[in-house]
């Protein structure tokens, strides 16, 4: 479907790179060229009879050669599987084992550490070339010598679009929109990562949704820094933006002072910026480190955007409070998962409540079941939902998929939510963010928006440990403020109060005492440089407690 829709944008921009420029018809020249090597190779013609499509993997950094890979794959009947750019090699061998890929299609500069990866799965390696395609930015070298004719140009180019269509077209026809497309692996917060299949009908319904939800329009130009193997950084902030015919400009990876950089060119304005939380509390962090004659033009440009989405994980208050005074405007922020797509969001025009993830989006039956597996009203429940998004199995796991889905053929998201005055709040994910404390059933999400007030603490991860006594009892794991001096710190210092070398639990629960309930009180408390998230911003839980508590807790 987003083929299709490619080709109603063909002399349109789709991508943009550091150095280069891609039209629409340029990235379907380059999947076209790259879906002629997936033909000739015995590996992928092999799997090709599969009812399933070949499984081919996509990896390189952010740019042309990547949206091509997956659109080359599709031309071939084929399955996407993104892989992670910073996954190491561990990672990627499972993938590419899980997903049995039959090809994987990289960049030259990934090509001989994937050829090495997958050889012993006998998946075939071929680059996706893009200094052939587009067109070099101002200031860059051109691939040509003498300067080009426009006219001659013009024409060179009607011709590209006119054998792109034509022959777009024939490898589309017959193919079934209820086809596997592509094969997300989720982030592995409660599990080893399993790899959630969509299809083409599936993506067609997720990018459909959000692109009228967030009033996408062709003029939109969206700064693209997040991982390109998540839903959020592929179907969120890409396919939606190449599914209308707007422009997604891609920097290498998320740097805060780049993002800033970006947003404050006028020429070519960004009108969209997507990312996860971490991502604007780094953006909070450097525009504090700026210059005071610097800042009004950063808090102008984040002005400027006309949409801003966070997601992925809970954003903290204190972040959308920040990011409100800098730019006017709250954060949007969704909620979703790998296996969904967005099903819960605040609005785009109406009243975004900091703290919640909104109301269901449209297509998309929400409810909240209790544990005895009736319908619990407004809930606390575990949220259900049906949708035309929904993901069609686990790659090869029929158990685990038989699972995901009740007797109503609603999805079971594992995540425990209320509804406040029709606003969806989650309390987290119900196998490690509900602590259940001598009868209560406490959220840890809400417990960290809270600690994540107070003036020492920069990060916070809350956790349920094993207590004989109470079930289960609450140890905080925080990272402390940076301590520096006023306003030319780097860490967004929000002026310590604490001592600045550490932090005791007796204090913490002194100062939390007014402002949770005895019972949600830390009973423990770690200290450490920083909290590890992966590369969507997620904490693992239980690897966290494993890390710090040991098995026993
Ligand atoms: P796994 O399924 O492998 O354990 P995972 O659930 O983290 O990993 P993803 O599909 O990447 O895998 O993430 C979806 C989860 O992210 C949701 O179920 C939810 O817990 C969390 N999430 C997404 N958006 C938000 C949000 N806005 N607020 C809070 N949590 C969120």
């Amino acid at each position: 479907e987003l083929l299709r829709a490619a080709l109603t944008s063909l002399p349109r921009t789709a991508i943009v790179t550091s150095s280069r420029s891609y039209s629409y018809a340029d990235l379907l020249a380059m999947a076209l060229a790259a879906s002629v090597k997936l033909a000739s190779s015995p590996s992928t013609l092999a799997s090709s009879s599969s009812s399933n499509g070949p499984r081919v993997a996509v990896m390189g950094e952010p740019g042309a050669s990547y949206v091509a890979g997956s659109f080359a794959a599709w031309l071939h009947g084929g399955i996407a599987v993104p892989l992670c750019l910073s996954h190491p090699d561990r990672e990627l061998q499972y993938v590419l084992e899980d997903s049995q890929a039959a090809a994987v299609l990289s960049t030259d500069k990934h090509a001989e550490r994937l050829y090495r990866l997958a050889q012993p799965f006998g998946a075939e390696v071929h680059v996706v070339p893009e200094e052939q395609h587009g067109q070099p930015l101002e200031g860059m070298p051109a691939q040509q010598h003498g300067a080009p004719d426009p006219e001659v140009d013009q024409q060179q180019q009607q011709q590209v679009q006119v054998q792109v269509r034509v022959q777009v077209q024939e490898r589309l026809a017959g193919q079934q929109p209820g086809h596997g497309a592509l094969i997300v692996y989720t982030s592995g917060t409660t599990g080893r990562p399993k790899g959630a299949l969509h299809t083409h009908a599936s993506l067609a319904a997720m990018a459909d949704m959000l692109c009228e939800a967030w009033e996408w329009e062709p003029q939109d130009r969206i700064l693209h820094s997040l991982p390109l193997h998540h839903i959020h950084g592929i179907v969120n902030a890409l396919y939606c933006p190449l599914r209308i015919g707007a422009c997604v400009e891609m920097l290498p990876k998320f740097s805060p002072s780049e993002v800033w950089k970006r947003l404050q060119r006028e020429r070519d304005p960004i009108s969209v910026f997507m990312g996860v939380p971490t991502m604007y509390s780094h953006l909070l962090s450097r525009y504090d480190a700026l210059d005071s004659d610097e800042q009004p033009a950063a808090a102008a440009a984040a002005r400027r955007l006309r949409l801003a989405v966070s997601g992925s994980a809970a954003c903290p208050e204190p972040v959308m409070r920040r990011w409100q005074q800098l730019s006017g405007q709250t954060l949007l922020e969704r909620y979703g998962a790998t296996e969904t797509g967005m099903i819960l969001g605040n609005p785009y025009r109406r009243e975004r409540r900091p703290g919640t993830v909104g109301q269901p989006f449209a297509g998309v039956e929400a409810r909240i079941v209790g544990s005895d597996g009736q319908d619990a009203g407004s809930g606390p429940g575990e949220l259900r939902v049906k949708s035309p998004q929904l993901f069609r199995e686990y790659w090869n796991r029929p158990d685990a998929t038989a699972e995901a889905f009740d007797s109503e053929g609603f999805y079971r998201t594992g995540d425990t939510a209320v509804v406040e005055d029709g606003y969806f709040k989650l309390l987290g994910r119900t196998s490690v963010d509900i602590i259940k404390h001598g009868g209560y059933k406490i959220s840890a999400l809400g417990i960290e928006s809270v600690l994540l007030e107070h003036p020492a603490i920069a990060e916070a991860a809350v956790l349920g440990l094993p207590d004989e006594t109470y079930g289960e009892r609450i140890a905080a794991v925080v990272a402390l403020e940076k301590p520096g001096p006023a306003g030319s710190g780097d860490g967004g210092s929000k002026g310590s109060s604490s001592s600045s070398s550490g932090l005791e639990l007796a204090e913490l629960r002194q100062w939390a005492a007014d402002r949770l309930p005895p019972y949600q009180l830390p009973a423990e408390l770690r200290v450490v440089p920083a909290i590890p998230r992966n590369a969507m911003g997620k904490v693992n839980k239980k690897e966290l407690r494993l890390q710090l508590f040991g098995g026993g807790g």
